[in-house]
């Protein structure tokens, strides 16, 4: 009988597997079987590895909903075949897929574990042989009870595992692309994988509910100093519009302009739901904190506490698919579904 996990491992596109076209010198993704040739230690992991692949392996700045949507059915399509799941995806956008994942796979016990890397998997330097490896072996991994020691959608780079819905990139060129500012480490790779239990997220044993709708009619709307209140009704005035993510200043602050509250209150009053959530990078927003959140706390913006943007965003996108009552997303949206915030 066969006792080595096994490993699905789904190919999406990003730099890990791209190579340099002779020509032109921009980088293109290759496809899976070329991407296997380059790291023969595949073969040597005491893992029994499948492969599947976007048929077009895409850059991640092509990623849309619907990919999303494409890479959580073919987990479902192999959920009880698999002991764990890696996802190789650009790094661009690997923490709202991340984010997305989260959401829906709802009930998910089982690693699905994302990576890729900043240098092709061909190049001598590369960091994507390690990244590769490293969440093969977290996706396969077992506790003492032979129970999956990940049960969570996360991200692997750089010798970090992290809360998927946690994460954000960082940096664009260091090998240490992504941080989770507001949640630990799920586990560190040293000479040991050294995983903290407590971070990660406790088992579900409701069985795998795999969603495939999403609502992409959401907007984020970035302020800034001097951000007028007639682009703000302009943009928040698009035909369908359901919600919106403001990214905020510092705890959650706003401008008190009066022509750009105007703009939001007309919003709110056409039912539009608005999402506060800071542009720091780590720490939480406190609307009704300082004067400058006020006006937010008086026409029901809901405060986003240390959400991410990227995981606002996924999880507007979700639940307003699930639900035409704009009013009700804002109920749910203040109760934490896969620990993608830190609840009071
Ligand atoms: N542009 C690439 C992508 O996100 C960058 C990367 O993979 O790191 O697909």
């Amino acid at each position: 009988m066969n006792q080595r996990p096994t490993v699905l491992l789904i190919y999406t596109g990003g730099t890990i597997g791209m190579w340099a076209d002779p020509r032109t010198g921009a980088l293109q993704p290759m496809d899976l079987a070329h991407l296997e040739e380059q790291v023969p230690e595949l073969g040597r992991i005491a893992v029994d590895l499948r492969s599947v692949a976007f048929e077009r392996p895409i850059d991640s700045s092509d990623m849309r909903p619907a990919d999303w949507v494409r890479i959580a059915r073919i987990i479902g399509d192999h959920y009880h075949a698999f002991d764990g799941f890696v996802v190789l995806h650009g790094s661009d956008t690997m923490a709202y897929t991340a984010s997305a994942l989260s959401f829906l796979l709802e009930g998910l016990d089982k690693p699905v574990v994302l990576t890729g890397s900043q240098l092709p998997i061909g190049t001598i330097r590369t960091d994507a042989k390690e990244n590769l490896i490293t969440a093969i072996e977290i996706a396969a991994a077992k506790d003492e009870h032979g129970m999956p020691m990940v049960p969570e959608v996360a991200v692997y780079f750089e010798y970090r595992l992290m809360r998927g819905n946690r994460t954000v990139k960082v940096h664009a060129e260091r090998f240490e692309a992504f941080r989770s500012p507001n949640w630990p480490p799920l586990a560190e790779a040293g000479v040991h994988l050294r995983y903290d239990r407590a971070a990660i997220l406790p088992r579900r044993n409701t069985g795998l509910r795999v969603h495939t709708e999403l609502d992409d009619r959401v907007a984020v709307i970035r302020l800034f100093p001097g951000i007028r209140g007639s682009w703000v009704r302009h943009a928040l005035s698009m035909p369908g519009l359901r919600a919106a993510v403001l990214t905020t200043f510092g705890s959650g602050n706003a401008p008190t302009d009066p022509e750009f509250l105007d703009a939001l209150r007309e919003a709110r009053a056409r039912g539009l739901l608005l999402l506060n959530v800071t542009q720091c990078i780590g720490g939480q927003v406190e609307q009704g904190r300082y004067t400058t959140s006020e006006a937010l706390v008086a026409m029901g913006v809901v405060p986003g506490a240390d959400i991410t943007v990227e995981a606002a965003l996924a999880k507007l996108m979700f639940l307003l698919a699930q639900e035409p009552d704009t009013e009700l997303v804002t109920t749910r949206l203040r109760a934490a579904i896969c620990g993608e915030f830190t609840q009071a």
